[in-house]
């Protein structure tokens, strides 16, 4: 039974075969000659499948340690951080901020809405910020910050950082690192990557390493930049032990990126999510993302009247798809779905027809195949 469930969280995402299969390889030596050429190429393809200019790094770690990286190479106690916040993992920016004793500036938008870019530039004109954070893909909510927008206002701020967390998004949203002015970026290998979780890639500008040189030693140690540039540069060298075999299933969905294309697959992921979203509304359910700021990466659902999240999600699992429980407000009140990487249209199949079955015995006036017909309709106009 359990084999065969669908994992359709907001991460970690179903792993592809060819991905799996990395994991079970004997163990190399990382000094070994041939581990140190497949972690250069991974390096390199980072670098340039995102467009970086500056330094690439891909380390063990997960999403919220490459967040106090981000943090930890770009500010000193006492600075001051603007967050901009579209839900949960906004927040957590805020938290982090606090325990290394800055001072935090948190703009929140309403769950299902973003954060204005006119308030983030009234904002960025009233105070100088060592650094911005935003966060590309909020998971709680499902909205899309203007990347690029804010980026573009970054550029009359030479001192201030500009942070994004990409961790739900990169790989499947589209991301032009130096196009949209990003210092630093990164994300988890289990989201958009569709790798097993424990790795974090991290990509930073020539300023942003500057801001690193300029901060002299920093308390942190792991996750200090300049201990991993040598290692990045030449990873025949030991800092930490790299995590080998979660390298080389990044270099495996590396290649699968590669065949696909950047840009062929942020056009899958978008083709994808609206036809999967025209599909949950004909369901009855409401997507929390308002259209503007809606994400191609991940859905979170509001139940109609009357469905119990509980009983539904007990449902789906017997019906054996996961899909995850909703953050803060919405707990209880609506579900997320994740809808990126190496997903497939047979998987989005599997998954509607699930959700109406899961509907159905919770009572919701579903008609059985309407929201696979819902899906296959909007798919056949895209
Ligand atoms: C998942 C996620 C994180 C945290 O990543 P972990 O790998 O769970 O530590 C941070 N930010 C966003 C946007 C996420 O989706």
């Amino acid at each position: 039974m359990d084999q065969s469930l669908l994992v359709m969280i907001p991460g970690p995402t179903p792993v592809a075969r060819p991905v799996q299969d990395e994991m079970g390889r004997e163990i190399q030596a990382f000094g070994d000659p041939r581990f140190v050429a497949d972690y250069k190429s991974v390096i390199a393809d980072l670098a340039s499948l995102f467009n970086c200019g500056g330094k690439t790094f891909a380390i063990a770690g997960t999403g919220t340690l490459a967040m106090e990286m981000a943090i930890a190479n770009s500010t000193r106690a006492g600075d001051s951080v603007l967050v901009v916040s579209n839900g949960f993992f906004g927040d957590r920016f805020a938290d982090i901020c606090a325990r290394k004793g800055l001072y935090a500036d948190v703009l929140n938008a309403r769950w299902g809405e973003c954060v204005s870019v006119a308030a983030v530039k009234q904002k960025l004109l009233e105070k100088h910020y060592a650094a911005i954070t935003v966060t590309h893909v909020d998971t709680s909510t499902g909205v899309r910050a203007p990347i690029a927008e804010i980026g573009a206002l970054t550029l009359d701020c030479p001192d201030t950082i500009y942070i994004v967390d990409g961790v739900a998004a990169t790989g499947g949203e589209f991301t032009d690192f130096d196009g949209m002015h990003i210092d630093i970026l990164f994300t988890g290998s289990q989201k958009a990557f569709g790798v097993c979780p424990g790795m974090l890639m991290a990509w930073a500008s020539k300023k942003a390493i500057a801001r690193r040189r300029a901060l002299g030693t920093i308390p942190e140690y792991y996750i200090d930049f300049e201990k991993w540039l040598p290692v990045m540069e030449d990873p025949a060298k030991y800092f930490a032990t790299p995590a080998i075999n979660l390298v080389w299933a990044l270099k495996k969905s590396l290649e699968i990126i590669k065949e696909e294309g950047v840009t062929a697959r942020f056009s899958r992921h978008e083709a994808n999510a609206r036809a999967l979203q025209a599909a949950f509304e004909s369901l009855g359910l409401v997507v929390l993302a308002k259209p503007v700021c809606r994400a191609v990466t991940l859905s979170c659902l509001v139940y109609p009247d009357g469905v119990d999240d509980g009983a539904f999600r007990k449902a789906m699992m017997r019906e054996g798809v996961i899909v995850a429980g909703a953050l803060g407000a919405y707990a209880g009140k609506a579900f997320r779905v994740g809808h990126m990487g190496n997903i497939t249209r047979n998987d989005m199949v599997v998954l509607l027809g699930a959700i109406e079955r899961a509907l159905i015995s919770c009572g919701a006036p579903v008609k059985p195949g309407g929201g696979i017909g819902a899906y296959c309709a909007a798919l056949s106009q895209a």
